[in-house]
Order: structure tokens, then C-alpha cells, then sequence
């Protein structure tokens, strides 16, 4: 499917065309600190498949749980998060999803640093549930 987003003042936009697999909510306090949100779900798509226009920052969060790693790119402008690259993927975008125009068909389909999450957080979906890094799926560098 194709899709697009955009951060919240629409200097930067991005369209990506892939089949949308499930999605990896993020429980870490990394993620909850640069969101200012409780957590943050994501989806993975091939680096090759995400098409931007404008130019975000990234901010290499080297003081992270699992000790890795992890580029955060966001608008300059207005801040939002717009996708991750872990250093043990490096050629997969992990898009923000509330950055996505359309997030109706998306569903959770692992939580991860669920250590962290904050408490009055109740999981009710069958995704899986990691305490901590959660496993991640083989890279796919083809747009699909
Ligand atoms: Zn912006
Ligand atoms: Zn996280």
C-alpha cells in the first residue's frame, strides 16, 4: 500500500510504498522523553522505500537502555518525531505513526520496554509482550 505523512507544520513530508506490518509500540523512557507522550508505536519500512521531502534533524540518542544507538529524526521546526533507525537495522525506517495520514488498518502487533511503560498503561490487545528490547524482524530492504 501506499502511504504518506507529514510532521505537524508540514515542512517535512513523506510518502513510502510498502506493505504495512503490524505495529512495534515503544514503552522506553527514551521514546516517552523525546514524544512527551506515554509511548510511541511504529511501523517498519525499508530506508529505501521512504521518500522525504524536506529535511529533518537526527539526534543520535546514544544513552539508551539496550546501549545502542538509535538516530531519531524529527522536524527542526515544530519538533515532531517523524522515524527511528536502530543500530541493529540500519536499513529500516521505523516511521512514527501518528505521523501517518491514515492509521485506521494499523494494529499493534508487539510491545516492547514494557519495563518502562508507565502504569496506568493497561495492555488489552494480544500483541506480544517484551520487557525489555524486543525482538526484532529480519530487515527487508525491498520496497514490497
Ligand atoms: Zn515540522
Ligand atoms: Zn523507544
Amino acid at each position: 500500500m501506499s502511504a504518506k505523512g507529514k510532521c505537524l507544520c508540514g515542512r517535512v513530508q513523506y510518502t513510502f510504498t510498502h506493505r504495512l506490518s503490524g505495529l512495534d509500540v515503544c514503552h522506553c523512557k527514551n521514546c516517552q522523553r523525546q514524544s512527551g507522550a506515554a509511548f510511541v508505536p511504529f511501523v517498519a519500512i525499508p530506508m529505501v522505500a521512504l521518500q522525504l521531502t524536506g529535511s529533518p534533524k537526527a539526534f543520535m540518542d546514544n544513552d539508551t537502555e539496550s546501549g545502542k544507538t538509535v538516530a531519531r529524526h524529527f522536524c527542526g521546526d515544530c519538533g515532531s518525531p517523524l522515524y527511528v533507525v536502530v543500530e541493529a537495522a540500519p536499513q529500516t525506517a521505523y516511521v512514527a505513526v501518528g505521523t501517518l495520514d491514515d492509521t485506521h488498518d494499523l494494529r499493534p502487533e508487539c510491545h516492547g520496554w514494557t519495563a518502562s511503560k508507565q502504569e496506568w498503561i493497561q495492555i488489552l490487545d494480544s500483541a506480544t509482550q517484551h520487557e525489555f528490547e524486543p525482538h526484532l524482524q529480519p530487515e527487508s530492504t525491498v520496497p514490497e
